[in-house]
């Protein structure tokens, strides 16, 4: 009888508009439901109890069995809401067996291609829609700051503009052409704002950071999103000022919801509401943060179960009126609406097999696996068995070493199959993944040596317990190995007996992600001994860094023949990594983040505020060891004769100028030039230059462009004294080159009348 009820209810009629229908079951809701429809609770735990006794109108983490259990639990409560399923899918479908894991974001932000990473969204978008989940945690705008934090390879790197444009590629790749569509997910922009201004790379320690800085750097490109429809924010773990993002009045209903109009959904970080109570100590009790994160305006609350119990004891204590909820439910319903859930629940497709690391996907990979290396140093080493043609009888003898050579599912990084966040698989199959040691035994023409070389870490419990208070899993303490005499001894011959060794070192899983942040960047456990050993042989070395993030390489280093970074390069980098090695395919991966020399020369981003004395430490320069935008090919490059069509402008006009690149060497390059801007007095202090935009332009050997740079004078801003973000009249120079290094670029000065 109450189903009967329900089927002819207005809220089931798909011919009624979005808001009339949320309209209507609103009104059928009771306040019990209206609550847990706030929240998002982990699947791994009693589904029963989510769904049944909480109402819950989400949840996460969820195998594939469980999406099937949790429908099947939704169908018998009384208004049948369906459940939005959520998942950090954030480089591929990341914790689904055998779909396709692509290079970590900051791997895949090395490529500087906007259109590629929204083919990645949407690629994921149809693997991720075809199992039954509706939600993204993903793209994550964080700018990369302290390299010490773990969350480094989430992020796109350093700088807001180029955040902003691969952002916003994700979240059109995702959310497709509407949410009709049913390949269509949500996209989250993640984590406002703030986040990784750490202190000293502490993983959600207080952000010490003025609204200023906060609209200057942190915010454009989460503006950008807002405004082009990115469906769902999620809030940071940190406090500002004191106060936790999550009930941060100004940037919530000021900033977000007031100056830019944002209508999207708010999802809460993983029980940041709990988080509250029991760690940052800001309320005394769960009535308490209920109360606070509804009338901050959060939509869902992830992972804290007992919002559902606060938030009742809320209104009864008259914290909360009965109708506090309504807006954010109303929010969430509309979510489920407009992705048809109540027509039709997308439940895993019995097509999932054709779409889930499919063909087309895995090609896909390869192509952004070959765009995500950066090659950093060459001293013409590379590529491998170019001089001479490539014969079996012949071979070039290569030792490759070195503990991440064949480690498949570290090379995958966080978030994937085998980074712990999921317990239902231990990994992706490795019969998908091509590590640089398959790619190199692949190659005709090499007769590979393989020496591991050296161990990185082992484990140990945390004196401290096992779990968190709230009981999460603590992560166990690294204990960096010793350096072994005999695996050295074992990769030294390998490396005597070879013409040349690939070497590839970098971190682990257990050095990366959430509470992970690391005191150093230095190769850990025996691999600065591997390294300098093999280097010490006199043989040609290609060190491949194969690192979640910028890590310091040991002094030896400098002697090495080439460095390569593959941050995390997903199931096809050791294939494209042997492409590159072989010149198969030429490098074209430029850094979207900067190389610090040493950890104490923390931060290292480029576009750092001018003002201090000097500029070096007087033990060390400041100069990066490589610097963002950097990243070198096979060939050289020359940029010659800048030009602007006009000097003088007003802040309406767009500059226009062209600038000639040549390809002066004897193989192809994909080249990225990149257009920097310097305003040369502010008005408050500001960075000294800051990217603005950048063209791609692939070059035959000897050709020749004349590039085309066209930038709106309005883009030339800085944020005044007052937080408005202006274009201030006066003296500005426009700076062309290969990367952000002074002397890469060329100048041409302008004026902006007022
Ligand atoms: C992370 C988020 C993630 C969420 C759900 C949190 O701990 O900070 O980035 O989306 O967990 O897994």
């Amino acid at each position: 009888m109450t189903s009967l009820l329900q089927d002819s209810a207005p809220y089931q009629d798909a011919g009624l508009s979005t808001a009339e229908r949320v309209a209507d079951l609103l009104g059928r809701m009771s306040v019990e439901e209206k609550v847990g429809q706030m929240l998002q609770l982990d699947a791994r735990d009693d589904l029963g109890d989510h769904v049944l006794r909480r109402h819950v109108g989400s949840i996460l983490h969820t195998s594939p069995e469980r999406i099937l259990d949790a429908n099947r639990l939704t169908a018998q409560t009384r208004l049948r809401i369906p459940l939005l399923v959520g998942e950090d899918c954030i480089h591929g479908h990341s914790f689904w067996p055998g779909a396709t894991i692509y290079p970590t974001q900051l791997g895949m932000a090395a490529s500087w291609d906007a259109d590629l990473l929204e083919r990645v969204a949407r690629a994921t978008a149809e693997e991720v829609a075809a199992t039954g989940i509706h939600w993204t945690f993903s793209p994550v705008l964080c700018i990369a700051r302290d390299l010490r934090w773990g969350r480094i390879s989430e992020t796109f790197g350093e700088d807001p503009f180029l955040i902003g444009e691969l952002a916003s590629a994700m979240v059109r790749g995702y959310q497709g052409d509407g949410l009709d569509d049913p390949t269509a997910i949500l996209a989250t922009a993640k984590h406002f704002a703030g986040y990784s201004e750490t202190q000293g790379g502490r993983d959600a320690s207080e952000a010490d950071i003025s609204r200023r800085k906060l609209r200057s750097w942190f915010l454009p490109p989460f503006e950008r999103v807002a405004r082009e429809g990115c469906r769902t924010f999620m809030l940071g773990y940190q406090t500002t000022d004191g106060v936790p993002i999550t009930v941060n009045d100004w940037l919530l209903s000021e900033v977000l919801r007031g100056e830019w109009g944002y209508t999207g959904t708010l999802i809460t970080d993983w029980d940041n509401v709990g988080r509250m109570v029991w760690e940052q100590k800001v309320q005394p009790d769960y009535a308490h943060a209920a109360a606070a994160a509804v009338k901050a305006g959060n939509d869902m609350v992830m992972t804290t179960p007992y919002f559902y119990e606060g938030a009742l004891e809320a209104v009864s204590l008259g914290l909360l009126a009965e109708d506090a909820f309504d807006a954010a439910v109303a929010r969430i319903l509309t979510l489920k609406f407009d992705l048809g859930l109540f027509e039709n629940p997308r439940l895993p497709s019995s097509e999932l097999d054709a779409v889930v690391g499919s063909g087309a996907h895995s090609a896909l990979n390869l192509e952004v696996a070959r765009r995500s290396i950066v090659l950093l140093e060459n001293d013409g080493t590379l590529p491998l068995g170019s001089s001479a043609p490539l014969s079996e009888v012949d071979p070039i003898r290569i030792a490759v070493v070195g503990p991440l050579a064949d480690d498949a599912q570290t090379q995958l990084g966080d978030w994937a199959g085998g980074s712990g966040q999921a317990g239902w698989l231990d990994g992706q199959p490795r019969d998908m993944i091509t590590t640089a040691l398959d790619g190199l035994r692949a190659v005709e023409g090499y007769a590979v040596r393989y020496a591991q070389g050296a161990e990185i870490l082992t484990l140990e419990d945390d004196p401290l317990g096992a779990t968190f208070p709230d009981g999460q899993p603590r992560p166990k303490v690294v204990v960096p190995c010793e350096p072994d005499p005999r695996m050295i001894a074992e990769a030294v011959r390998a490396a005597e007996a070879s013409d040349v060794v690939v070497a590839v070192v970098g971190d682990r899983i257990e050095l990366v992600g959430e509470g992970r942040s690391t005191a150093t960047l230095e190769l850990i456990g025996g691999q600065n001994a591997l390294l300098d050993a093999v280097i010490a042989t006199g043989k040609p070395v290609v060190v491949v860094l194969l690192a979640s993030k910028p890590l310091v390489l040991p002094a030896s280093a400098a002697k090495a023949a080439a460095v390569l970074w593959a941050a995390n390069p997903g199931m096809h980098g050791g294939r494209a990594l042997a492409e590159i090695l072989s010149g198969a395919i030429e490098p074209s991966g430029r850094l979207p983040i900067s190389f610090a020399r040493h950890v104490g020369q923390q931060p290292t981003y480029y576009n750092q505020i001018r003002g201090q004395h000097g500029n070096r430490y007087a033990d060390l320069t400041q100069s990066p060891t490589w610097a963002f935008g950097e990243g070198r090919s096979y060939t050289t490059v020359e940029y010659s004769a800048l030009a602007l069509v006009s000097s003088a402008l007003a802040a309406s006009d767009t500059i226009l100028g062209e600038i000639t690149v040549t390809n002066t060497g004897s193989r192809p390059v994909l080249e990225t030039v990149q257009v920097y801007v310097r305003d040369t007095v502010t008005s408050v202090s500001w960075t000294d230059k800051e990217l603005k935009t950048y063209r791609q332009v692939a070059l035959a050997p000897g050709e020749s462009a004349r590039v085309a740079i066209e930038l709106p004078v309005a883009d030339c801003t800085i944020v005044d004294a007052a937080g408005v973000r202006r274009v201030e009249p006066g003296a500005f120079e426009l700076l062309v080159g290969p990367s952000s290094r002074d002397e890469a670029l060329l100048s041409a000065a302008f004026e902006v009348v007022g």
